[in-house]
């Protein structure tokens, strides 16, 4: 039996964390939780928080700790789950850290992990400004890494995309700038709890994705992830 495994992924914008977030909800029955999809749906359906969200995210700043802290908050509440979270998108800064130390408290969670993806600096503009997703169902893409091709999403035959508001060169390196101000420090908190584990995010998705797997669930699990049930019940 495992017990839940929370974990954070840090790293800048395109570092790929929403992306390995999503292999992970697969293949370890994980629950994303993302604080810039769930500020970007508050923003999308007007809500008062989504409201004073929205122009902030625009601008590539951060949206203040009260606003996100409290989104959490109502995340944890929900329940549902799964094996255990991954934080994606937050904490972003210390005290969103500190926050989140005391939500775990009181809901009786303990963080296994927090990883560090990490790129190159300069890489993150163009593999950020490159992106795009098929408004049917979300899937992602990239002008030069993974283009639709024929103008097909080959997910669910749709044709129509949408890219970020604040995916532009000038506005990611506003992000880019917020997460090394703010968001970086957060690293050295971590590894002095002994939490950290580096990942190198320049490699392919799938290489990556492995990589994680073996970080987060030691042996076992990583196994049983490559369907290799064999090997499972002998290192059981
Ligand atoms: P992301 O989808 O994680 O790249 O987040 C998009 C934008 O949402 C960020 O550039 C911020 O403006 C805002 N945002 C998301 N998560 C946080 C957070 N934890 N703290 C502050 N702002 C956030």
């Amino acid at each position: 039996m495992h017990r839940a495994t929370d974990l954070i992924l840090l790293g800048p914008p395109g570092a790929g964390k929403g992306t390995q977030a999503k292999m992970l909800v697969e293949r370890l029955g994980l629950v994303q939780l993302s604080t810039g999809d769930m500020l970007r749906a508050a923003a999308g359906a007007g809500t008062p928080a989504g409201k004073a969200a929205k122009a902030v995210m625009e601008a590539g700043d951060l949206v203040s700790d009260e606003i996100v802290v409290d989104i959490v908050r109502e995340r944890l509440a929900q329940g549902g789950l799964g094996n255990g979270i991954i934080f994606d998108g937050f904490p972003r800064t210390l005290a969103q850290a500190e926050a989140l130390d005391g939500l775990m408290a009181e809901a009786g969670r303990l963080l296994s992990i927090v990883v560090s993806l990490e790129v190159d600096d300069a890489a993150m503009v163009e593999r950020i400004s490159g992106r795009f997703a098929c408004v049917d169902c979300g899937e992602g893409f990239h002008d030069r890494f993974k283009p639709a091709p024929g103008g097909v999403c080959p997910q669910c035959g749709g044709a129509a995309f949408k890219r970020r508001a604040d995916d532009d060169a000038e506005t990611v390196r506003e992000r880019l700038r917020a997460y090394h101000a703010e968001t970086a420090p957060l690293i050295g908190r971590y590894q002095d709890q002994g939490l950290i584990a580096r990942v190198d995010a320049m490699a392919s998705i799938e290489r990556v994705t492995r990589e994680l797997i073996s970080v987060i669930r030691p042996k076992p699990a990583a196994k049983e992830a490559a369907g290799n049930d064999a090997d499972l019940a002998e290192v059981r």
